[in-house]
């Protein structure tokens, strides 16, 4: 029997993707654009699974109506688990992720945005196609020798500390769980966060979104910072008060912002709003800043991660219906 899979927020990609990688796995694909809410968690009826991603909000209420309607599984087709509320769906559904997909791909994705924030080519794009050649305001620094602190120091923030020591940048490390050996290994320094807020250049986030980070950048962290810092978020919106980080730019305290999430993303990201108007101020606001880079939550999209992504959640789908240990089990853990 072939298993029903209800795969909300489905783009032209991710359909392409999933067929390709299915063909292995023969589930019965059904394609939601929707990302799975309130709204429309019906479509998942008839489903034995449904499989969603970063802007999905299951909530209580959504995870009452996935168990009545006889749905089992919910797939994360992502590494992020904070918009399911794990407390509630423990002992009613299972819920399983993509812990690794390719932390490559979000590691070079944190760089560009470095990069290219540095180096202000975003804006030297535009002026040369507008046959302005001059140089004026364009004037970066070199990263070699600059200090990076890098919070957070799972896959992702290793990743990104291999890619920015080859740059010869001095590294700073944060996480709840120091990884000493790695650090002695690399040579790297674990220290505090005001440490990290003193003496960083560029300072970038690869923790999770929980309770004790959400805001982790915000006024009171930002005023601690090195006049002009860079910072990079290509981990979850809400580690960052935008409106507080507008503030930051607005005195130039924050020299450059590059981010890949924003707080509020949901009800923008992976669409084309080209045509309508532009509601959010705090979003129009951060998008009028020449030293902003926003990207629409796009560091794990290369092919090798996505074909991973299918990979692992089809696989997790399936060890599940076997009755096979699921590796990538999100487990609630009581406080
Ligand atoms: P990971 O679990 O391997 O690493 C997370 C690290 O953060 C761990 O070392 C953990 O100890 C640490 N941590 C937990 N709480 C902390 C805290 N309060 N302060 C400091 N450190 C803390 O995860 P990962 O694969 O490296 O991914 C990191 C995050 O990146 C994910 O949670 C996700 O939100 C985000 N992400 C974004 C994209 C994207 O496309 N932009 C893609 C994948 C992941």
């Amino acid at each position: 029997m072939a298993y029903k899979v209800a795969v909300f927020d489905a783009k032209p990609y991710d359909k392409d993707t999933f067929n390709k990688v299915n063909e292995v796995y023969g589930f019965e694909l059904s394609f939601f654009k929707e990302h799975l809410d309130r709204s429309n968690v019906v479509l998942a009826g008839g489903a034995d699974a449904v499989c969603i991603f970063v802007n999905a909000n299951v909530d209580a209420y959504v995870i009452d109506k996935l168990c009545a309607m006889g749905v089992k599984l919910i797939a994360l087709r992502c590494a992020g688990f904070n918009n399911v509320d794990i407390a509630y769906a423990a002992g009613k559904i299972k819920v399983v992720r993509v812990p690794e997909y390719s932390s490559h791909a979000i590691a070079e994705h944190t760089l560009a945005l470095m990069l290219c924030l540095n180096r202000k080519v975003h804006r030297a794009f535009i002026r040369t196609r507008d046959w302005n050649f001059s140089l004026n305001g364009f004037m970066g620094f070199d990263m070699y020798g600059k200090t990076v602190g890098v919070i957070g120091t799972g896959k992702i923030g290793k990743t990104v500390i291999g890619v920015l020591k080859g740059l010869g940048m001095n590294i700073l490390a944060y996480d709840l769980y120091p990884d000493h050996a790695f650090a002695e290994k690399n040579d790297i320094k674990y220290t505090s966060l005001d440490e990290i807020y003193a003496n960083s250049d560029v300072i970038t986030l690869h923790c999770p979104l929980t309770k004790e980070t959400e805001y982790l950048i915000c006024e009171e962290s930002i005023a601690k910072m090195k006049d002009g810092v860079m910072l990079i978020n290509t981990g979850r919106g809400k580690l960052i008060h935008t409106k507080h980080l507008i503030e930051g730019l607005i005195s130039q305290k924050v020299g450059y912002a590059g981010l890949d999430v924003y707080e509020e993303e949901g009800a923008y990201f992976y669409e084309d709003c080209s045509d309508s108007v532009l509601t959010d101020d705090v979003l129009a606001r951060l998008l009028s800043f020449n030293n902003v880079i926003l990207t629409s939550h796009q560091a794990f999209f290369t092919q090798e991660a996505m074909g991973n992504i299918a990979d692992t959640t089809f696989e997790n789908i399936s060890d599940f219906f076997a009755g096979k240990e699921i590796k990538n089990e999100v487990v609630y853990q009581a406080k």
